[in-house]
């Protein structure tokens, strides 16, 4: 039996990166895929005709998950789509990096909009259709940095602590229900986002590492997976941190 046989799960942002390795890797454990990202292009196609390929339902719905309406209208489309949901993935997110005293107004919305808001957008849209199923697993993605703080990511790093305290209150307010919430706090992985850092800036992060080199999607998806099956019934609440030891 597949840890994710036939449970449906819902990532953000998943065409391409960290969250398509999660979308990837629940279809290998036989889950049902629904997932979004800014736009229906060649890459939501193209993962698409992947998961179909593996033998599971997948469909790709274009939703900005930083707007309440198009949220609601997307939880409403998954649920009609396929049924339920048991796993929300909360993953997309975006980084507008600056030192604090030149930052901008646009550059701290932006990125609270869509890591932190897009999580209250979704978590509150699939948290009643969880609670009626009396189970459900919430896994949004943090960061170390939301832990630790970063010069140049004050918005960066507030969005990520945001999302470890909303975590917190969401296993509090929805565990009798059967609800799960835990976040993920990543370190240095090697996704497109990471690519737009100077070769120093990698250089200097792969020095602080423990494990000597930068995670991969799949090291973040295979802790995913467990926080998404029944292998962590007993975890809630918690921050998981997935850095080859860089925090500790
Ligand atoms: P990525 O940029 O490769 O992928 C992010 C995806 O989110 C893209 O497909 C993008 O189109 C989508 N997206 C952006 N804004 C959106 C919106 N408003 N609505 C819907 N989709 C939107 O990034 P990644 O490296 O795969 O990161 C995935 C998550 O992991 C992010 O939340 C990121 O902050 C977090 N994370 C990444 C790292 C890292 O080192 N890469 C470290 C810690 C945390």
């Amino acid at each position: 039996m597949k840890l994710l046989q036939d449970k449906v799960a819902l990532i953000t942002g998943a065409s391409r990166g960290i969250g398509k390795a999660i979308a990837l890797r629940f279809a290998a454990e036989g889950a049902h895929i629904a997932f979004t990202d800014l736009r229906d292009d060649e890459n939501m196609q193209a993962l698409v005709k992947e998961l179909e390929g593996m033998g599971v339902k997948a469909k790709g719905y274009a939703s900005d998950a930083s707007n309440t309406a198009n949220t609601e209208e997307t939880v409403a489309a998954i649920a009609k789509d396929f049924g339920r949901i048991d796993i929300l993935v909360n993953n997309a997110g975006i980084t507008k990096d600056g030192l604090l005293l030149r930052m901008t107004e646009q550059q701290w919305d932006a990125v609270i909009n869509v890591n932190l808001k897009s999580v209250f957008n979704f978590t509150k849209c699939v948290a009643p259709i969880m609670s009626s199923q009396r189970s459900g697993s919430i896994i949004s993605l943090s960061s170390v940095v939301g832990v630790s703080g970063n010069a140049g990511q004050a918005n960066y790093s507030a969005s990520k602590a945001g999302i470890i305290g909303f975590t917190k209150s969401v296993a509090k307010e929805f565990g009798k229900r059967g609800i799960r919430a835990n976040a993920i706090a990543p370190g240095f992985i090697i996704t497109d986002m990471t690519a737009q850092l100077s070769e120093d800036v990698r250089k200097e992060w792969a020095a602080k590492i423990p494990l000597h080199r930068g995670g991969t999607p799949e090291d973040v998806a295979n802790v995913c997976l467990f926080l998404a099956s029944d292998l962590s019934s007993y975890v809630s609440g918690q921050v998981l941190h997935v850095c080859g030891g860089m925090n500790m």
